[in-house]
Formats: C-alpha cells, sequence, structure tokens
C-alpha cells in the first residue's frame, strides 16, 4: 500500500478516509481494524481519544498498515482538545515522533510551529485545514489562496452549507482548483452538504471522510462507509460519471436515492443519483450551476414542476402539460419531459388499451393534468372532477373534456366508467379526509390508480380492492415514470425492459 497521496493528476481515485475518534482504546482499536478494510488511510482524531499516552497511540498505529492522519483538534476549531493553544502544540510536537504519514493543522497555527513539524518528523506531510461550522464562505477562493503555503500537501476546507447553492459553490471551487493540480479534501458539512461528500470524487477531490456506522459521525453530513462505498459507489466515481438528482422541497421521503442508485448499479451504469433540496428562488441559480457542472439529468418534485417550465431551452412534446418532472440538461440547452402521465397510463394499460375507453380522474392539479394529457393522447375519454370546480373546469377547457365536482362522482359513476383516478393528494398526509369521494359510489370490477406513493394500499384502493376492482398503487406508476426518465437520460445505450426489470427489483428491495 503507497503511503503517500499520489499528484492530482495520477491518481485513479479519490482516497476515501476514514476517522477514527475511539474514545477508548479498545473501541479505537476495533474501528482501525475495521476500517482498514474499507479505507485508503485513517485519521485518527486523537481529540476525541479519551487517553493520550504515546504507547497507546503507537500501538494503535501499528495495528494498521495503511497511511494515518493525526488530528488534534481545538475546540475554537471545532474539536474536542480542551487545553490551551501552547499545550496543544506540545502535544502535537510528542506524538510527531511516531511519524505519521499526515498531520492536520488548522490555516492558523502559528507559522514558527511548521519548521518544528519538518525537524522532528521530516517525511510527515501536512495538511492545512479550515472549518466553519456556521456558513460556507462566499469567495472560497480567497479563503484558499490565504491558506496557500509551498509546504502543505493538501488542504482541507468543511464548511457548513445552508443551501444547494453553498454546496453548488463549492463543487465548482472544487473542479476549479484540482484542475490547477492541487490536492484538496473540501466539503460542506449538514445535510445540504451532503451532495458534495458523494460528487467531491467527480470533481477532483483527492481525499473523501466517512465515518464506519452512523453512531461515529463526528461532522453533521458525514455518510458511513457502506453508504458511501454501497449506495453511492464512490470508488466508481471519477470524471466521467453521470449526475443525476432529485430536485425538490421537501425530497427526505423520497426513496429515489435507494432505487435509482440501486439501478444505477444493477446496470452498471457510471452515473450517480443525488437528492437535492432545492426552494424556489434557488432554482434558477441552481439550474445554471447544474448547467456548467455538467450535470446529466433531474428529476423535478414539488414545488418546481411549473417553475422549470421557464428554464427549459428547447421544443418538448410535454409542453402542453405546463410543467415538466424532468430535465435533461448540457452546457448550452436544458431539455423538459413529463413522465409522470405515461408512467400512470403504462401502470393502466398493462391491463388493457384506454383508446376509447372512460377514465374519470379525480383531482386538477399537476398529477391530474399529466395524466389526462396522457389518457386523451391515447384515445380515452376523459372526465375530470375536482373539489374546486374552477380548477377542474380550466383543466378540462384545456383538454377538452367533461368536468364537475367530486361531489357529482355518484351521477359520473351512474353514466358508467372503465378506469378510475385518484390524483388527489387525499391519503398522502394525515388521514382527516381518508377519501376523495363517497366509496360506496365506487363502480365493481373496474381498473383503479391511487397516485399516492410510498402506501402498498391507500384506503381509497382498500375500497376498490372491496369493489373486487384491479389496483394499482402510486409506487408502480412512481416506478415506471422513474423508467421514462431514465430512457429519457441514456436513450441510446439502454432499453427500457431493462430499466422496467431493475427498478422492479429496486422497488421490491425497499419494500422488504
Ligand atoms: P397539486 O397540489 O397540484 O394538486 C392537488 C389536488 O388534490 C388538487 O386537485 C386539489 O384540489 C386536490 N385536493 C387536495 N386536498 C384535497 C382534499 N382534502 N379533498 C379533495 N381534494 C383535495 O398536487 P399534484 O397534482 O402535484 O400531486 C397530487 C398527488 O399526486 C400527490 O399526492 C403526489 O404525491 C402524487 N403524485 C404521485 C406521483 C407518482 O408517480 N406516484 C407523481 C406525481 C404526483 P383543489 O384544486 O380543490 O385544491
Amino acid at each position: 500500500m503507497e503511503t503517500t497521496l499520489k499528484p492530482h493528476k495520477e491518481t485513479v481515485g479519490t482516497m476515501v478516509c476514514i476517522i477514527i475518534s475511539g474514545p477508548s482504546l479498545n473501541e479505537a482499536r476495533e474501528q482501525v481494524k475495521k476500517a482498514s478494510l474499507k479505507a485508503d488511510l485513517l485519521e485518527f482524531r486523537l481529540d476525541q481519544f479519551g487517553f493520550s499516552q504515546i504507547e497507546a497511540i503507537a500501538h494503535l498505529k501499528e495495528t494498521t498498515t495503511l497511511p494515518v492522519i493525526f488530528t488534534l483538534r481545538s475546540r475554537s476549531h471545532g474539536g474536542e482538545y480542551k487545553g490551551d493553544e501552547q499545550q496543544r502544540l506540545e502535544e502535537i510536537k510528542k506524538i510527531l515522533v511516531l511519524e505519521p504519514d499526515y498531520i492536520d493543522l488548522e490555516y492558523d497555527v502559528a507559522l514558527s510551529f511548521y519548521p518544528e513539524v519538518k525537524r522532528i518528523s521530516p517525511e510527515t506531510k501536512l495538511i492545512s485545514s479550515l472549518h466553519d461550522f456556521a456558513h460556507t464562505p462566499k469567495d472560497l477562493q480567497s479563503v484558499l489562496d490565504m491558506m496557500k503555503k509551498d509546504y502543505i500537501s493538501l488542504y482541507k476546507i468543511a464548511v457548513m452549507a445552508n443551501s444547494c447553492l453553498d454546496s453548488m459553490r463549492m463543487l465548482r471551487f472544487i473542479r476549479d482548483n484540482a484542475k490547477k493540480g492541487l490536492k484538496l479534501g473540501c466539503v460542506c458539512i449538514g445535510e445540504q452538504g451532503i451532495m458534495t461528500r458523494i460528487l467531491g470524487p467527480k470533481f477532483g477531490n483527492s481525499l473523501a471522510f466517512s465515518v464506519l456506522h452512523k453512531d461515529l459521525v463526528v461532522a453533521p453530513g458525514q455518510l458511513a462507509i457502506d453508504e458511501l462505498m454501497g449506495r453511492y459507489h464512490l470508488r466508481t466515481i471519477g470524471n466521467e460519471t453521470a449526475i443525476l438528482g432529485l430536485i425538490g422541497d421537501p425530497v427526505s421521503k423520497s426513496p429515489s436515492h435507494y432505487t435509482h442508485n440501486y439501478v444505477i448499479n444493477d446496470l452498471g451504469l457510471n452515473a450517480v443519483y443525488v437528492k437535492i433540496s432545492v426552494q424556489p428562488q434557488e432554482l434558477h441559480e441552481f439550474i445554471d450551476y447544474a448547467k456548467k457542472l455538467n450535470f446529466l439529468g433531474l428529476s423535478v418534485t414539488m414545488p418546481l414542476k411549473k417553475a422549470v417550465v421557464s428554464l427549459v431551452t428547447e421544443e418538448s412534446p410535454d409542453s402542453g402539460i405546463g410543467a415538466f418532472n424532468t430535465l435533461r440538461l448540457n452546457q448550452k440547452k436544458v431539455e423538459g419531459a413529463n413522465t409522470d402521465g405515461i408512467g400512470a397510463l403504462n401502470a393502466i394499460e398493462e391491463f388493457g388499451l384506454v383508446e376509447g375507453k372512460r377514465v374519470i380522474i379525480l383531482g386538477a392539479g399537476g398529477a391530474a393534468r399529466a395524466i389526462a394529457w396522457e389518457a386523451k393522447k391515447r384515445g380515452a375519454e376523459v372526465v375530470i372532477l375536482n373539489r374546486t370546480v374552477e380548477n377542474a373546469a380550466a383543466l378540462a377547457g384545456s383538454l377538452d373534456c367533461k368536468y364537475g365536482s367530486l361531489n357529482e362522482f355518484s351521477a359520473y359513476a351512474l353514466q358508467g366508467y372503465d378506469i378510475l383516478v385518484n390524483s388527489t393528494s387525499v391519503g398522502l398526509f394525515s388521514e382527516k379526509t381518508r377519501l376523495p369521494i363517497d366509496a360506496s359510489n365506487m363502480l365493481e370490477e373496474k381498473v383503479v390508480l391511487d397516485v399516492i406513493p410510498g402506501k402498498e394500499e391507500t384506503p381509497f384502493l382498500q375500497e376498490a380492492k372491496n369493489k373486487h376492482c384491479t389496483i394499482i398503487n402510486g409506487n408502480t406508476m412512481l416506478m415506471l415514470q422513474a423508467v421514462e426518465q431514465f430512457y429519457f437520460w441514456f436513450s441510446n445505450t439502454i432499453s427500457r425492459e431493462e430499466l422496467k426489470k431493475s427498478f422492479n427489483e429496486a422497488f421490491k428491495t425497499i419494500r422488504e
């Protein structure tokens, strides 16, 4: 095993560093043993250790053949070391006799200390670090320029992301400086920073920090090694890796980081999928960054589906829907598609074509619009029923179909229908309103879809089942619309059949 970081241009991949935090010697020893099987190097967080005897640290270092970083972080820099600066530097001098491969020193450590380090352990490489647990500095470049010294081997900047834009700025900063040949281990911390931990290798980060498991997290947003290597397959992320993601707010409940990365792994695609919380007022700037950073594809969810329309630069056959749930980007253009309706109709048509059939759609929001649009396109007769009749009228007007109030369901049911779709959000949140209609009026043995994702059987579908209907849940629709999204992003390389098979497996694993 190499004991030094190679220059960036020769680096095959990012070096994965697992943080060892103890706090007891036994715990630290166990962590070192396990981490040595998974990492490229280890960071001993000596300030987190409950022991400081040089013999114990020497023993720990001998437990691994991997290169080791020593860090004794003061409280003022977010660490746990309790003594004053003078005592800290004396401690560091003592442990330097163990000749660690790296020593992490805060950017503002006394300049006179560097020659001391070289005198005691000439081969130890210097990492200059800066932490900010409150925000990401506006001008990261000036921060780095301030930290730069000839004898520094690697720069670590770990700063709090308060929005997705902080993380996008960090990724651009990593890209620009890695290109110049600098070695970096830079991340945004916090929930909003998670994407920088996953995508850093794509943009040239030399180091990625991780922990053995969630209980050992020392900075917010840190991912456990199995999550980073397994779900996000960090080892394979590089310059050529396509970035895919989900944007919207909230995105925390979406299972797409499981399912989509499962498919990526299963089909051997050189891509990674991340969830990004984007507020409407950040959308424009976010897309600008995404283009410049070569993101390939985005799934779009609430509340951004309509807002993205104005950012799409190319003609789309789905423009008439007035909302996109899928974007494909490059440096110059943004293409839009809407796969919600296709997903719903593909799910329904597994039980027979809709051409010439009567479809009643409950709801007149974004999902209803996409489904109604696609159903009309496939030759169905569509009826829109909604709580607010004006909204139903507006949607029906643009599609030239019948409309009414949810209260009129029984009258429309009496006229007959073949397919019933609940596309209201009733059932998504609390169960105060269980059903959008009086279920006693549902017809027997029809095809019934409820778009609410996440549940195998909503109250709406339970009622339909009682009427011996064929039921389709929102997860099936979600899965089939995701198939279409991947097909849109990777149309030249992968078939719908392969995608569907893989997504089926992916959704099965999250059910288990
Ligand atoms: P919108 O906010 O655009 O529309 C919500 C619809 O629900 C409106 O028609 C609204 O009626 C109706 N509604 C809300 N509350 C009630 C209520 N208490 N009683 C009766 N009607 C009500 O949302 P979307 O169309 O974007 O999303 C709707 C649902 O579809 C969500 O649950 C979403 O998760 C799901 N969805 C599922 C997808 C999948 O792949 N499975 C894909 C996309 C969406 P009104 O006009 O009167 O306000």
